[in-house]
């Protein structure tokens, strides 16, 4: 997987994402419909997490039948699946790296050109789990979203513009 603050064929993570979510939903007996394919491949747009209002907007152009409750529905599922995660601070969600294995995500996140790239790593965990039993708190879920700027971005000189990022 390229990082999402490199310069790198996109399309070729959007297709292996839609095929690998494909296999997923097999594996799991669960059914990839067109508009769950549809959405998850409209998420898969760019690495920059995406509003279900955009995703609702952008739909409503190729299936007039998709209703803001089914795309909500829809995203719930992609959601369950963990095919998707909620980039909880912008209220906007975006493809899972590691489809599969289990896990809530972390997050950096460029603030000048939105991409977001995910980061999980078990020392991250290992600590919230740590500081979660010092509390005697029982841990569900934790979410980490970094805010920054990426490597294009921290030169903006050296790269015009970062149209060509996806
Ligand atoms: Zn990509
Ligand atoms: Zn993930
Ligand atoms: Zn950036």
């Amino acid at each position: 997987m390229d990082s999402a603050f490199s310069h790198h064929n996109h399309h070729q993570c959007q297709t292996s994402a839609v095929e690998q979510a494909r296999r997923l939903c097999e594996e799991q007996g669960v059914r990839f419909t067109k508009l769950r394919e549809q959405l998850f491949t409209l998420i898969w747009e760019s690495h920059k997490p995406v509003t279900a209002y955009k995703l609702l907007d952008q739909i409503k152009d190729s299936d007039f039948s998709a209703t803001p409750p089914t795309v909500y529905r829809t995203l719930d599922f992609l959601l369950e699946q963990g095919l998707i995660h909620r980039i909880n601070s912008l209220n906007a969600f975006i493809g899972c790296c590691q489809p599969g294995a289990r896990h809530t995500g972390t997050f950096i996140i460029c603030e000048r050109c939105e991409h977001a790239q995910e980061v999980d790593h078990a020392n991250i965990l290992h600590a919230i789990q740590q500081v979660s039993e010092q509390h005697h708190f029982q841990m569900k879920s934790y979410v980490t979203e970094v805010y920054g700027l990426c490597p294009q971005c921290q030169h903006p000189d050296e790269h015009d513009n970062n149209k060509g990022l996806a």
